[in-house]
Formats: structure tokens, C-alpha cells, sequence
């Protein structure tokens, strides 16, 4: 089983970190980081780097970087994933953020970078990990034309959206599925198939404090109750879903 969304490189686990991964290591195969703040790769790519082989690497852009950010930069940083790439298994986050920009032109800026990331990712033939909040209209429409694998990340939109979508869209669902009903109708509704499973931690804990990657269990089981499926089918197949989204057979020695 993977985690196939986190954020390790974050403050909140500096202290511990390693003691995390590896009581991690004893029950998941990896743990997929991705960085959302630039200023993070560094350190992220650090951690990917001592644990060659559980540790794989996203490098994203989230929207409301934008304003820290001039078109020099983001260039720049563009160029250095470009550089990385054999080090990265996908570009994300990146997306749509409306609920914390408001205002429609910051709103058409974050639109216009979104897609040169989406074309950074169709250039180095990577999946994409897609943020997307209060805009799932906008990312969707953009999406349109990316012929990669795209993975809606904590998707939060309409739950019946991602049952018919085309093949190459999966959603990951984070352990707050255990307090919203929302997430819990879009397991419901969604194709094993098509389910992998996240943490996002150190966020979206579902319980008080931090998030961790093994509290993917606790989404599995959820998932398992609601679908009616054993918990080891359900294991396996999102493991296995994650593989396949990330391409990781090779690099897992399986
Ligand atoms: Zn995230």
C-alpha cells in the first residue's frame, strides 16, 4: 500500500521524521511527497533521496504561491523540475484555488500557470496531482486537454463527477473520509479502480493534530465498510492503483 499523497518535508515533521518513515517502512511499500511550495524541494528532495525507494517525488506549484512569486521565478523553478526529472514520478500540486483567491484576475493568473505546469508535465511525460478548491468547473474544463494520467487530489467537488470521467482520471481520498459525508458518497459512487489512497498529511488529520501516512488504514477501512468489500482486497487494489498512476513497478522491484 502507498500513501500517494503527503507532504513530509513540512516543519511539523521535523522533529520526528524519521521516526515516521520508518514506522512507515514496517506496513507500506512507499510514500509519494509532493511538494506544493517551491521553497520546500530542496528539503524534499533530500528525504526522497535517503530513502531511494519508499520515498517518491512530486514537484508542484500550489496557486496561492503565486503572489510570492514573479514570471522569472516561476520559470526558473520550472527549469530546475525540468532538471530533476528523473527524480520526480509526478508534477503536483498544482490547480485552482477559490477559496482563498477571490479576486478574478489573481484567478486568471493562477489559470495561466496551472496550464504551463499541465504542459511542463505533457513535455516530460509525467501524472499529474491536481489541487483544486471551490474551482472544480474551471480545473476540470483545463484538464480537458491533458492526455496524461491526472489524479484530483482530496477531490471535493460533486461526487458523482468522478464515476464518469475518462480512464485516465483517478481521485485520492484522505482519512477525514471518516467525518464527511462527501468524501464518503464519492467512495461510494467511485470505481475501485479508480481510488487511490492519501494522507495529505501533515494535514487533514482525522482526528485532532497531525496527520500521518500509515493513517491510510484508516481510509481503507472506512472504504472497505462502505463498499462492502474485504479490507485486503481494498489494500491491494489501491496499492496497486497507485503503482500503476505513478509508474512504480520498476522502481519497487516488483
Ligand atoms: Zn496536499
Amino acid at each position: 500500500m502507498i500513501d500517494a499523497h503527503c507532504h513530509l518535508e513540512y516543519e511539523r515533521f521535523d522533529e520526528d521524521r524519521e521516526e515516521v518513515i520508518q514506522r512507515t517502512k514496517k506496513e507500506l511499500k512507499a510514500i509519494v511527497t509532493s511538494v506544493a511550495e517551491p521553497k520546500y524541494t530542496e528539503k524534499a528532495l533530500e528525504i526522497s533521496e535517503k530513502h531511494r525507494g519508499f520515498i517518491f517525488l512530486c514537484l508542484g506549484f500550489h496557486p496561492e504561491c503565486l503572489k510570492d512569486f514573479t514570471e522569472k521565478q516561476i520559470e526558473e523553478y520550472m527549469q530546475l523540475i525540468k532538471n530533476l526529472k528523473d527524480k520526480v514520478v509526478g508534477i503536483g500540486e498544482i490547480g485552482l484555488d477559490y477559496y482563498w483567491i477571490k479576486d478574478s484576475k489573481t484567478r486568471e493568473e493562477t489559470k495561466e500557470v496551472f496550464k504551463q505546469f499541465l504542459e511542463l508535465a505533457k513535455e516530460l511525460k509525467k501524472p499529474v496531482v491536481i489541487h483544486s478548491r471551490d474551482a472544480e468547473k474551471d480545473c476540470l474544463k483545463i484538464l480537458e486537454d491533458f492526455p496524461g494520467k491526472i489524479l484530483l487530489h482530496c477531490y471535493s467537488g460533486p461526487p458523482e463527477i468522478p464515476r464518469n470521467l475518462p480512464d485516465n482520471y483517478f481521485v485520492s481520498i484522505p482519512p477525514i473520509i471518516v467525518r464527511s459525508r462527501k468524501h464518503s458518497l464519492l467512495a461510494e459512487l467511485t470505481p475501485l479502480e479508480k481510488i487511490l489512497l492519501e494522507t495529505d498529511s501533515p494535514w487533514l488529520s482525522p482526528t485532532k493534530g497531525r496527520n500521518e501516512p500509515l493513517n491510510i488504514k484508516i481510509t481503507a477501512e472506512k472504504i472497505a465498510g462502505i463498499k462492502k468489500i474485504p479490507f485486503e482486497k481494498i489494500w491491494k487494489q489501491m496499492g496497486d492503483n497507485a503503482i500503476k498512476f505513478f509508474d512504480l513497478t520498476k522502481a519497487l522491484n516488483l
